[in-house]
C-alpha cells in the first residue's frame, strides 16, 4: 500500500468546508486593503532561494526540497514566497507599471523539516508583499491585515510581537558588540550555536537549548544599537499600531529566520498551539529587490501558515463552518425512468441549481434518507401518476409542504422566482 509521504496531508472532503471558509476570509481581507493576487510556479531555480533567503539560514542549509531535473538544472520546491514574488516583480517590470505593488498569495510551500504537530513538509501559506514604499504605514498594514484575518477567524489568544532589525550598518555594529560579548562565553554554547558565531551570529537567539538561552539572556540587544532613521521608523510603527487599536509587545530578541529583513519585523503567536506557536511572521526587506538585480525598491510583507492557524481555531473553537446543503434531490420512483431523471437533473443544473440524484440503484426509502443527509432544500418525486401529464410532486423540506408542479416550472419554483 502506497501512502502519502511523511509530513504531507490529504485535505479530505469533510474538512474542505473549513479550508474554504478560511480562504474566503483571507481573500476578502486582502480585497478590503486593495491587494491583488499573484501566483508563481511551485518550483524555481535553486539559486533564487539560496541567494534570497540566505545560505546560512535553516531553510536553505537544511530544509529545501532541491533536486536536479533531467536537464541538470538544480530546482527547488518553493519553501516561501517572498523570493518568488520579488523575482516575478523584477522579471515583469511590475515597478514600471505601478509605483506601488500590493500583492497577496495563498500557496503550498515545501520544507523538509522533522514533522510534528504544526510542522509539515508540505504546508500552506498565505501572505502579502508591498513593493515600492518604505513608509511605516505599510509595515503597520501588514500587521493589521494579518491581525484582521486571525481575528476574523475568531481567534482571541493572540500576541503580536514586534522588533526592528535596523539597517545593515547598524546590524554590523551590533554583531561586533555581540561577538565581543560572546568571546569568553563560547565554551558554554552548544555546538550549533558555536558554529553560528561565524556563520550567522544573530541566529543564536533562536536556540531552544537551555545553556544557549542562559548565555544569551544578558547579551546586548540590537534594539539598543539602532541608527536614527530605523529608530524613528520604529517609533512611527508603534504609534500607528496604538492608534489603530492593535495590541503589541516589543520583543528585542525577535530576529526572524531569514537574512533579508531590515527595520520592522513581527510575529503573531497563539497561546493555544504548543511549541510551534508562531502563526505568522514578516517584516521589511528594503534591499532584497536590489540584491536580486532589480531597481532599488523597498518592500515589506508577511506569511502565515494555514495548518497552524486551523489548529489554533480548533483549540479555541473559534468558528463553525455553515452546514453544506443542496437545492434539489430527485427521488426516482421507477427504475426505468432513471435516464429521464438524469436528463432533468442536467437541465436544472444548467440554471445554477445544485441537484443530486441516485446513481447506485437505491430504494425510494434510501433515496429519501440520502436527500435528508445532503440537507436538500427540495425533494422531487420523479414518476408516478401525474408524470404522464408532465407534472411531478415537489416537496419543500424546510416547511414540509408538497405540491404538484409542471416540469417546465420547476426551475422557477426552486429558485423562488
Ligand atoms: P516563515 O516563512 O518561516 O516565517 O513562516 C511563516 C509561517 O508559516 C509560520 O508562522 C507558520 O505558521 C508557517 N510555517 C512555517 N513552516 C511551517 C511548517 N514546516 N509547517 C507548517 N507551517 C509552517
Amino acid at each position: 500500500m502506497i501512502k502519502a509521504i511523511k509530513g504531507t496531508k490529504d485535505i479530505l472532503p469533510d474538512s474542505i468546508g473549513k479550508w474554504k471558509y478560511v480562504e474566503n476570509i483571507i481573500s476578502s481581507v486582502f480585497k478590503y486593503y486593495n491587494y491583488s493576487e499573484i501566483r508563481t510556479p511551485i518550483f524555481e531555480e535553486t539559486l533564487l532561494f539560496a541567494r534570497g533567503i540566505g545560505e546560512a539560514t535553516d531553510i536553505v542549509g537544511k530544509e529545501m526540497y532541491t533536486f536536479e531535473d533531467r536537464s541538470k538544472t538544480s530546482v527547488t520546491l518553493k519553501p516561501e514566497m517572498t523570493a518568488s514574488v520579488v523575482r516575478a516583480f523584477i522579471e515583469h517590470s511590475l515597478g514600471k507599471k505601478h509605483s506601488l505593488n500590493k500583492l497577496y498569495y495563498i500557496s503550498p510551500m515545501f520544507r523538509q523539516e522533522r514533522p510534528q504537530a504544526g510542522r509539515l513538509r508540505e504546508f500552506h501559506q498565505f501572505g502579502a508583499e508591498a513593493l515600492g514604499s518604505s513608509s511605516p504605514l505599510l509595515d503597520v498594514e501588514m500587521i493589521s491585515m494579518a491581525y484582521d484575518i486571525l481575528s476574523g477567524l475568531g481567534l482571541k489568544d493572540l500576541t503580536i510581537k514586534i522588533n526592528s532589525l535596523g539597517t545593515p550598518e547598524s546590524r554590523k555594529n551590533y554583531t561586533q558588540k555581540l561577538r565581543e560579548y560572546l568571546k569568553d562565553k563560547k565554551h558554554l554554547l552548544s555546538g550549533e550555536s558555536k558554529e553560528r558565531i561565524d556563520k550567522n551570529i544573530l541566529r543564536i537567539f533562536d536556540s531552544k537549548i537551555d545553556n544557549d538561552i542562559e548565555v544569551m539572556k544578558d547579551a546586548p540587544l540590537l534594539l539598543d544599537f539602532l541608527d536614527n532613521e530605523s529608530k524613528d521608523n520604529f517609533e512611527h510603527v508603534k504609534s500607528l499600531l496604538t492608534s489603530s487599536n492593535i495590541p503589541f509587545e516589543i520583543d528585542a530578541s525577535l530576529l526572524r529566520g531569514l537574512d533579508y529583513y531590515t527595520k520592522t519585523t513581527f510575529e503573531i503567536i497563539s497561546g493555544k498551539v504548543g511549541s510551534q506557536d508562531a502563526l505568522c511572521g514578516g517584516g521589511r526587506y528594503d534591499l532584497l529587490v536590489e540584491q536580486f538585480g532589480g531597481e532599488p525598491t523597498p518592500g515589506t510583507g508577511f506569511a502565515a501558515g494555514i495548518e497552524r492557524i486551523l489548529i489554533a481555531c480548533e483549540k479555541e473553537n473559534s468558528f463553525v463552518v455553515p452546514e453544506s446543503s443542496i437545492n434539489l434531490y430527485i427521488v426516482c420512483l421507477e427504475k426505468m425512468l432513471i435516464s429521464k431523471a438524469y436528463e432533468l437533473a442536467q437541465s436544472i443544473r444548467r440554471n445554477n441549481i445544485c441537484v443530486e440524484m441516485d446513481y447506485i440503484g437505491r430504494s425510494v426509502k434510501a433515496q429519501m434518507r440520502e436527500a435528508n443527509k445532503l440537507n436538500s432544500e427540495f425533494v422531487l418525486f420523479f414518476g408516478g401518476e401525474e408524470y404522464s401529464e408532465g407534472k411531478v410532486q415537489l416537496k419543500n423540506m424546510k416547511n414540509g409542504t408538497q405540491e404538484l408542479v409542471k416540469i417546465e416550472n420547476l426551475v422557477n419554483k426552486i429558485s423562488g422566482d
